[in-house]
């Protein structure tokens, strides 16, 4: 189970779960060994209160790893870029 926030710049031990938030991700575990069948499990991962502020859990290609918060000003340039690229 979870013990640390899961942003590798803070590390905070978890001590509290009712602050910061948890994510569950469904992750391929490989092969059973014993009945042979591809077998999946959850890993949770935790975001302490001042991480979960500015970042978010993302599952990639690369695997799971806490990313930058999008900003909503950021969404709003893009947009503008958009309209200009189009006329
Ligand atoms: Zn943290």
């Amino acid at each position: 189970m979870v013990s640390n926030c899961a942003n590798p710049n803070c590390g905070k031990p978890l001590h509290y779960l009712r602050e910061g938030r948890i994510y569950v991700f469904d992750v391929p575990a490989g092969t059973d060994d014993v009945s042979g069948k591809r077998t999946r499990r959850l890993e949770h991962f935790w975001l302490c209160g001042a991480c979960a502020q500015t970042m978010v859990m993302q599952q990639s290609t690369e695997g799971i790893r806490a990313v930058s918060r999008p900003q909503p000003r950021l969404h709003r340039e893009t947009t503008v870029t958009g309209q200009f690229l189009a006329s």
